[in-house]
């Protein structure tokens, strides 16, 4: 809703059509993102890199059983890799240290559930109740998804209804932040909306994650590419990628806060 303000991303025009045109050759080219000029300071976001560098070898630890909101599910996962064995848990820790620094940048107060991608965890009930404890605005959890092969694009998971949920207040606002980080991921990266779901908009709803059920600020997961797929494989190991990503993440946020 404010006035657009700066712009980030120095890729403006002049990327070829080889990168991020994919199936969906409608989608725009990736370029500048526009990061709302609203007064964001003292506002304060939870970012959750999925997974950890330590789990693939603590499998009993995160496999242990934790509350996920009315039902119970493992502590963690490993995570998804490329085929070339780029970890899902390291894409996640780069991008949400980008996208930590853009919006530190212009005054939020970041922060992370894990601060480095060597250790176990945390549970994904502690990401999910990681927003009220640092009684944040919001938060957003960052993942690579290891779907099929042949299927590629990014998807924002928002929180469904579900029984054991904290608070169902936050499916409104998540759901509007689903879309504001679409939008803004999609114009920053040109990754397409994933074609390997039944939901074709890049917006999914569930109730299976704990990392959402339990959260009472608004929260959602985005699964920026399918780390299976060829194509997206390349994009997630390019570095000038993940700072695209990041900055789509980041401005989704910052036009979220602007809003509210
Ligand atoms: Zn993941």
């Amino acid at each position: 809703m404010g006035a657009l303000g700066v712009v980030v991303g120095g890729a403006t025009g002049g990327r070829g059509g080889g990168d991020g045109g994919g199936a969906a050759g409608h989608f725009p080219t990736a370029g500048a993102v526009a990061f709302p000029s609203a007064d964001v300071r003292g506002r304060v976001v939870v970012l959750d890199p999925g997974h950890n560098g330590g789990n693939g070898a603590a499998a009993a630890q995160i496999a242990r059983l934790v509350d996920a909101g009315g039902f119970q599910k493992e502590c963690d996962t490993v995570g998804a890799s490329t085929d070339d064995g780029y970890p899902e848990h390291a894409f996640t820790f780069d991008v949400a240290n980008r996208a930590a620094a853009l919006l530190r940048a212009r005054g939020v107060t970041v922060v992370l559930t894990r601060t480095d991608d060597a250790g176990i965890g945390p549970c994904v009930d502690v990401r999910g109740r990681a927003a009220a404890e640092a009684h944040a605005d919001l938060a957003v959890s960052i993942h690579a998804d290891g779907g099929p092969p042949e299927g590629s694009g990014f998807h924002v998971i928002a929180p469904a209804h579900a029984p054991g949920a904290v608070n169902p207040g936050i499916v409104e606002p998540s759901a509007r932040l689903a879309v504001r980080l679409r939008d803004t991921f999609a114009a920053a990266t040109a990754e397409p909306p994933a074609d390997y779901l039944r939901s074709q908009n890049g917006v999914v709803e569930r109730s299976d994650l704990g990392g959402l059920n339990l959260s009472s600020a608004p929260k959602v997961f985005i699964e920026c590419a399918n780390m299976r797929n060829q194509a997206d494989a390349a994009r997630v190991t390019d570095p000038a990628w993940r700072q695209r990503a990041a900055e789509g993440i980041a401005a989704g946020i910052l036009h979220f806060l602007a809003e509210r």
